[in-house]
């Protein structure tokens, strides 16, 4: 049974004056059974976000990481500078993609980075509107994963058990439009598939698939209703206590009846 994960993505936005309070909000109003939470607030914040959560079952991650372990790069952040700090990463934003030209084979880099201090990646991948267009939308989020995964793998790894990944389509981050429940379910059974030539199908079918792109409390269940959908990474709305409030609620109604189904089948079995 595969875990149900609600994950916020702060992007460029809060200060550490009010980080904290805003992820204790968070916190306080998601405390729901079953859903693992994960906040990701800008770097700053990191360390005031993490000691605002302490007492909670909150992750804290961050929003991306240096693919070389240490050296002269003014301005970056390595893996293990956040070790300690966080227990997640995203990595492969399209955002990072789009302005900082970040490559497939660099973020498998990333991935390795964070393997090697122990932090689990949260893989972002997605198509743009004109490749939806095309009919290439399920090409090129393979075509991006086996590209990363391979270049983890150059890099004497294999693909880790935990990794996290996030189907965001890239013509629905930040516009209000969402793409379909079947149309996400369709790309995370295409995700498995591609998982599977790097893993056992069994851990590839155990690898949680969120959903993002302008996830709200009024479309969170039409992911959640996908079996093959686990979750959602949030950008806007996981900047509101009420709305990640309602969306983990939803996520709870799935969690719940994630456990009752395994159990009966279970039972069945017994
Ligand atoms: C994101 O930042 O990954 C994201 C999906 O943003 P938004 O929910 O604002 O579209």
């Amino acid at each position: 049974m595969r875990p149900v994960i609600i994950t916020a993505n702060w992007k460029m936005n809060t200060t550490p004056a009010d980080a904290g309070p805003l992820a204790r909000a968070i916190a306080d109003a998601t405390a729901v059974a079953g859903i693992s939470r994960v906040i990701c607030p800008p770097y700053v914040s990191l360390a005031v976000v993490a000691d605002a959560l302490v007492g909670s079952d909150v992750a804290v991650g961050a929003q991306d990481v240096h693919a070389e372990s240490r050296g002269a790069y003014t301005g970056e952040i390595s893996a293990a500078m956040l070790s300690g700090l966080v227990t997640w990463c995203i990595v492969g934003h399209s955002e990072r993609r789009r302005d900082q030209h970040e490559t497939d084979a660099l973020i498998g880099r990333k991935i390795a980075r964070l393997i090697e201090v122990g932090i689990r990646p949260l893989l972002c991948v997605g198509e743009l509107l004109d490749e939806r267009e095309a009919g290439r939308a399920v090409s090129t989020v393979q075509g991006q994963l086996q590209a990363a995964l391979e270049a983890l793998v150059s890099e004497g790894h294999a693909v880790p058990a935990d990794l996290v990944i996030a189907y965001e389509p890239v013509w629905a981050i930040g516009t209000g439009r969402t793409a379909s429940g079947p149309d996400a379910a369709e790309m995370a059974n295409a995700i498995r598939a591609t998982l599977s030539e790097f893993m056992s199908a069994q851990a590839a079918e155990a690898v949680p698939i969120l959903y993002g792109g302008s996830v709200t409390s009024g479309s969170i269940g039409e992911f959640l209703d996908e079996a093959a959908i686990d979750g959602a990474l949030v950008g806007g709305a996981s900047l509101k206590p009420d709305e990640m409030a309602a969306i983990v609620a939803r996520a709870g109604i799935t969690a719940e009846a994630r456990v009752a189904t395994a159990s009966a089948l279970a039972a069945a079995q017994a």
